[in-house]
């Protein structure tokens, strides 16, 4: 039987495009292929720069309030359609429906915000900053956008991205993980339907040289991507290097430091749940646990090795399941290789999830939880992104220690204190070198109104995803200086040269 193909969305359609080489997706519950997905370059790029550039000046045009009615429009339409997106999304994700559910959700919020953008286009403006000198400055949209977005969050990622591009004005070009592109298209056919013009938001698909000729396409302002911290590294320098704006949001090791006031059945239940939910495929997910004190260290594994026994690993349709296959095999291979890792380097296995076989479905990606104490920080293991089902504990004396881990280690996404101390938590968010901190919060992403981005490795650029930051990515600023001379005869008085205030 002929494999499905998942095709680009394009303004200008595909016709007459050059045949490209394809990639499997899979679907990971069962490890079988479901469907192919084209991994072009610059000519499939080049038609959807086409249609970007037809389209973008209109949409410039249209006032902020009719396309923040698309934006409502479009939010309807992907609430309508939740259940079968979420199932679309699981089945070449891996990850349970709960948390496809919530991966759109995610994504709905930034639409929202997006809807009240008018607000925070409005410029600003100081009347007589001269004699009869007015001076105003102004959003504008920087043009075409582009993202380029990772496997771990089909829906959630591209809506923060294109949500805030489009409601600025720009039209957006999405790259997505050629791993699960099936829900990022049927979003863009949404949009469409939600009255988007055709060409505001286009979807292209490939890997390595579709992004490469992202970053080297000149009619390109500005770049978004999400995903691992060598590629972002990359996407970084080369498209800066093209004079455009990035932002390249890269890995994480999020930590969850437990200090000896802490309520720990509250902490277990929310380090387990932010350890495994989603196969620990998440770049907000705490495969980190630091206990201060030996003490809170056996309290914590004491509670900590039951409920890790009592997770449910089933496939994505199963509702009973916590969390789901993780997205290849060949990622699992590379999961189950930093658990060898670090038990060579000395780290404790205390519960091994290798070589797990679900029943039934014994194809499909699994991986056991595993559960690896004294882990120590010069641990190659530590200091690596494992992106799977795996916790490891790092013991710590005092609450230096604990202070020190999160903000030495080369990642700085996120970091969690679970305390009952308002004062040690206030000193730990406040000293701690991470970009966004959880007090008693196991994974902080963020709310949509607020802002979304990393410290150090997590992020390349300096200009945060959603919220005002999104806004101020996807615009830049022109400011307009203007004299009105008074028509006297001209004494010379009015002449136009620089202004300056005396
Ligand atoms: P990835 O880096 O492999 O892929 C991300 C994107 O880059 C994809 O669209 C892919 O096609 C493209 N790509 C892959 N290799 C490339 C190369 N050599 N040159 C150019 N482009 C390339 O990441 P992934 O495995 O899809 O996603 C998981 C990673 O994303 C994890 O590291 C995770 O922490 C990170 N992530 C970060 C955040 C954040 O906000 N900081 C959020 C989600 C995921």
């Amino acid at each position: 039987m002929a494999l499905r193909r998942i095709d680009h969305w394009l303004a200008l359609g595909t016709a007459g495009l050059p045949p490209v080489e394809t990639g499997p997706v899979y679907d990971p519950n069962s490890g079988v292929v479901q469907a192919e997905v084209p991994l072009a370059g610059r000519a499939v790029l080049d038609r959807a720069v086409e249609g970007a550039l037809a389209a973008q000046p209109d949409w410039a045009a249209t006032n902020p309030q009719r396309r923040a009615r698309v934006l409502f429009e479009f939010k309807r339409l992907v609430e309508a359609e939740m259940d079968d997106l979420a199932r679309l999304l699981a089945s070449e994700h891996g990850k349970v429906l709960a948390d496809a559910r919530g991966d759109l959700q995610r994504g709905l919020e930034v639409i929202e915000f997006a809807c009240g953008i008018p607000h925070l286009l409005k410029g600003e403006y100081t009347p007589g900053a001269g004699p009869g000198i007015d001076v105003q400055s102004m959003r504008v949209p920087v043009g075409i956008g582009a993202g380029i977005t990772p496997f771990n969050f089909p829906a959630m990622i591209p809506m923060w991205m294109f949500g805030v591009a489009i409601a600025c004005g720009n039209a957006f070009i999405l790259k997505p993980s050629e791993k699960d592109p099936s829900v990022p298209v049927r979003l863009a056919e949404l949009m469409e339907r939600a009255g988007a013009p055709r060409g505001i938001l286009q979807v292209v698909h490939g890997g390595a040289e579709m992004v490469d000729a992202i970053l080297d396409h000149p009619a390109i302002a500005a770049v978004s991507f999400v995903g691992s911290s060598e590629v972002a590294q990359h996407v970084y320098a080369r498209g800066s290097a093209a004079g455009k704006r990035v932002q390249a949001f890269g890995g994480a090791k999020n930590h969850g430091i437990v200090l000896p006031d802490a309520d720990l059945d509250r902490a277990v239940e929310d380090i387990v749940g932010a350890a495994f939910g989603s196969a620990g495929e998440r770049c907000m997910a705490l495969p980190v646990v630091v206990p201060v004190g030996e003490a809170t260290a056996e309290a914590l594994r004491a509670r900590l090795v039951p409920a890790i026994h009592a997770l449910r690993v089933g496939v994505s349709t199963d509702p009973e399941a916590h969390y789901g296959p993780v997205v290849t095999a060949e990622h699992r291979a590379r999961i189950e290789g930093w658990i060898a890792r670090a038990v060579a380097e000395g780290a404790e296995l205390v519960v091994d999830g290798r070589g797990f076989r679900l029943q039934g479905h014994e194809q499909g990606f699994f991986v056991g939880p595993t559960f690896l104490d004294h882990v120590t920080p010069t641990m190659e293991s530590y200091r690596a992104e494992i992106f799977g089902p795996v916790l490891q504990m790092v013991r710590a004396k005092d609450f230096e220690e604990a202070l020190r881990l999160p903000s030495d280690h080369p990642y700085g996404n996120g970091v969690a204190v679970f305390t009952r101390s308002g004062r040690a938590a206030r000193e730990f968010a406040h000293r701690v070198n991470v970009g966004m901190v959880g007090i008693n919060v196991p994974i902080p992403v963020p709310v949509a109104y607020h802002t979304f981005g990393g410290w150090k490795r997590s992020a390349f650029g300096d200009i945060n995803q959603h919220g005002p930051e999104g806004v101020r990515f996807w615009t830049k600023i022109k400011t307009v200086t203007s004299r009105w001379p008074e028509d006297d005869g001209g004494s010379g008085q009015d002449a136009f040269v620089i202004p300056t205030m005396r």
